[in-house]
């Protein structure tokens, strides 16, 4: 028998640019969760179509929340604005590739403990979308074989990793994870704290909900001092 029917030639107009880029995560077997960073699965000039498919569909959930933007002066962009403020600005460390980090060797051998922080944390909850503001410190004990970078370039790797619909406990893993792979260091330590947004502007309406979450590897972990020393002068560090 002969099967009659023909099968859908998906030109790229009929297909939005989120269903591709979906298609490639799936057929990739990558996971695509708040948090994960999805830029390899961006072609050249879809992050601009991704943004007005975003723009398209914010004007949707303006209309279902029956606000009238075509007659509210007030809210006439703001789509476009939403669309523009998710993709290319609080939850670009989704769609941007890791920031270029360039490491150099560590020639004097150092071997001490480095603090770097208060790094400025500005992310969103996964679950309201809501901001998490706060500070991130960043311990590291190098190794004296493996390479090193420059200071600036843990504020970006942090900022890449929390532009992120994020959960707290996770986006410290996730920063631990990059800076072990890019440093190999003998001993890490990342501490975060951080104001949720999402508990002062809805819910509880909690005034003081600062969460603090820390991560301790290697060093950090198997001696008390280093990691005494690194939590004291955390404390003591300017804020
Ligand atoms: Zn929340």
């Amino acid at each position: 028998m002969l099967n009659t029917m023909v099968p859908h030639d998906h030109s790229c107009d009929d297909v939005s640019v989120s269903e591709r880029i979906r298609a490639r995560l799936r057929a990739a077997g990558q996971t695509f969760r708040a948090n994960d960073n999805i830029a390899a699965f961006i072609e050249d000039g879809e992050l601009e179509a991704l943004c007005l498919e975003v723009e398209n569909r914010m004007n949707a959930v303006l209309d279902a929340l029956v606000i009238d933007t075509e007659n509210d002066h007030n809210t006439v962009g703001t789509a476009r604005r939403v669309a523009r403020m998710f993709v290319d600005e609080v939850f670009a460390g989704r769609y941007r590739p890791a920031p270029p980090v360039t490491s150099f060797p560590n020639v004097s051998q150092l071997n001490e403990l480095m603090i770097v922080g208060p790094l400025t944390v500005r992310s969103a909850c996964s679950h309201h979308l809501c901001p998490i503001m706060g500070k991130m410190w960043i311990g590291v004990l190098p190794s004296r074989e493996a390479e090193l970078i420059g200071l600036s370039k843990f504020a970006r790797l942090c900022d890449w990793i929390m532009s992120r619909p994020q959960i707290q406990e996770e986006a410290v893993i996730m920063l631990a994870d990059e800076l072990e792979s890019r440093l190999q260091p003998e001993g890490l330590a990342v501490v975060m704290e951080a104001d949720h947004f999402c508990m002062h502007w809805r819910g509880v309406k909690d005034e003081q909900p600062v969460m603090t979450t820390s991560i301790m590897r290697g060093a950090f972990l198997q001696n008390d001092a280093l990691r005494r020393e690194f939590l004291g002068l955390r404390k003591s560090g300017v804020k």
